[in-house]
């Protein structure tokens, strides 16, 4: 296996390549970019299959030597020689630098979530919705045929289990979710007094969010949701809202039963949401097909209706559906993502910035790395909890048979499934290890692999541990795209 890892790609104008394991990105010219292959491939050569230790630096001087003159004889039918050795130089002194062809620090670390600490609930406060979206996993907030509304008692032991199961962790994430959770408004509105109730004598803090649909949304739930915490923190500290962007596109997958659209009833409920807290605390949330792919235009349209933090994402679906990705499709999909970096930064140099949820990365990396290796915790440090009280591993995996964990008053009693979740981690995914995305994607989501990998009759670690192939292209390609903004925006300084 390689121990270093290099990306390099073209984008807007840019010749782009990231040293994976140290996080370096370098911009470079043309002969530096072609040379760095023949670098990797003539000069590093074997090194890549041993540790630092087990190369004497004489050897590598002697590697080097040999093979720079291959290296000139190859590009200089296209660039000047002297070119040519500047650029080695250059490439030579970023590798001792410790920013070029790095060595992977982490795999060695012990990342697997050991401590059985809880750390988020997601509540399904209603198996019911009053949409029909068609790309719904809920099965349009039906759930396998068993709609219910989470009682109050259910809830209040969820908060208990989640105080009882957090070891020290003092700010405990609560997810309002459903189906449609303000069809349980009550309920929600209860268990969030609750919660307030408990946070003295326990030293724990309570972040709530809510995921919405906007139907049912009024001014006496925008004021709730809004109202501030002596902290300055909302009551609901973060607002999910479903919108997909321009009226035919939303309305072709989030109908109602009856089949009329929603858009021109949510879109300007759930605007005024955004705006009433101030355009904080927040996102929209969108879902594109492969009937828009052109989905760049959708994201725009939610910008120009004033919403400044917006997520548009892949559907993830069975590929017999029509509305899937397909692999074809993918070209189509990597342009829009492309066009939208691009008009991200015109707009952004115009004043009229907004904050694409799926092209924010974190270039430092630093000690949160190890974390994010992790992947997203389902199954260890998060869990959902179905009406009825049950816990699973995630919202995704809720009422799948064999996949309970426990309930919210005998708490976890299926060690053994946690265990096998709490060992999902980008090193234990094969597909991840060489993947240039590992660190800023955490190894996908597990309930993609579980669910469209095609993996069927293979154990629940195996089937975990499978890329979802299609989800891992459109990741890949924003990650891409997110760092081209960040060079763009470290290149006008
Ligand atoms: S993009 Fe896919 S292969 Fe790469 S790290 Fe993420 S899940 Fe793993
Ligand atoms: S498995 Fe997937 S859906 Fe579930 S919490 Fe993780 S990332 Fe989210």
């Amino acid at each position: 296996m390689r121990r270093f890892l290099l990306h390099q790609y073209k984008s807007n104008g840019l010749n782009i390549v990231l040293d994976v394991n140290s996080g370096a990105v370098h911009l470079v010219d043309d002969v530096t970019y072609d040379l760095l292959p023949l670098y990797e491939t003539t000069v590093l050569g074997e090194r890549s299959e041993k540790t630092k230790e087990e190369l004497s630096e004489k050897l590598r001087e002697e590697n080097t030597a040999e093979t720079k003159e291959a290296i000139i004889e190859q590009l200089s039918r296209t660039y000047p020689k002297a070119d040519i050795e500047e650029a080695l130089e250059e490439v030579k002194q970023l590798e001792q630098a410790g920013v070029l062809f790095t060595r992977d620090e982490y795999e060695d670390l012990h990342i697997a979530h050991t401590e059985p600490v809880v750390k988020a609930l997601c509540l399904h406060i209603a198996h019911d919705c009053n949409l029909a979206c068609r790309y719904c996993f809920a099965e349009e907030g039906e759930y396998h045929g068993r709609r219910a509304l989470m009682s109050l008692e259910t809830g209040k032991a969820a908060l208990d289990f989640l105080i009882a199961n957090s070891g020290n962790r003092r700010n405990l994430e609560v997810d309002f979710f459903g189906g449609e959770p303000l069809m349980n408004w009550f309920v929600v509105k209860e268990i969030v007094a609750y919660g307030r109730a408990l946070e003295a004598g326990h030293d724990k803090h309570f972040r709530f969010t809510l995921t919405t649909n906007g139907v049912l949304l009024d001014e006496e739930m925008i004021a709730f949701a809004n109202q501030l915490l002596p902290s300055g923190e909302p009551q609901i500290a973060n607002v999910v809202l479903s919108l997909d962007g321009r009226e035919e596109v939303h309305d072709r997958m989030r109908p109602f039963r009856g089949g009329q659209g929603s858009y021109e009833l949510v879109a300007p409920k759930l605007l005024r949401f955004a705006k009433e807290r101030g355009q904080k605390n927040y996102y929209v949330r969108g879902t594109f097909t492969r009937h828009n792919l052109d989905f760049a235009e959708d994201v725009l349209h939610l910008a120009d209706l004033g919403f400044t933090q917006i997520s548009v994402e892949p559907v993830v679906a069975d590929t017999n559906e029509d509305y899937a990705i397909q692999t074809e499709d993918l070209p189509r999909a990597f342009a829009e993502y492309d066009a939208l970096a691009a008009e991200m930064i015109r707009r952004r140099k115009e004043g009229k910035g907004f904050c694409f949820f799926h092209f924010m990365i974190d270039l430092e990396g630093g000690p949160c790395v190890a974390k994010r290796l992790r992947g997203c915790g389902a199954g260890t440090e998060y869990l959902a909890v179905t009406p009825w009280g049950d816990l699973y591993p995630c919202h995704q995996f809720a009422g799948e048979d064999g996949l309970k964990i426990g309930t919210v008053t005998e708490g976890i009693t299926n060690t053994k499934l946690r265990e096998i979740f709490s060992k999902v981690n980008v090193y234990s995914k094969p597909a991840c290890k060489n993947c240039f995305a590992k660190f800023y994607c955490s190894g996908g989501c597990g309930a993609n692999s579980y669910h469209f990998s095609e993996t069927a009759g293979d154990t629940l670690a195996h089937k975990l541990n499978q890329p979802y192939e299609i989800g891992c292209e459109l990741q890949r390609k924003r990650v891409e795209c997110a760092i081209m903004i960040k060079a763009m925006e470290s290149s006008e300084l």
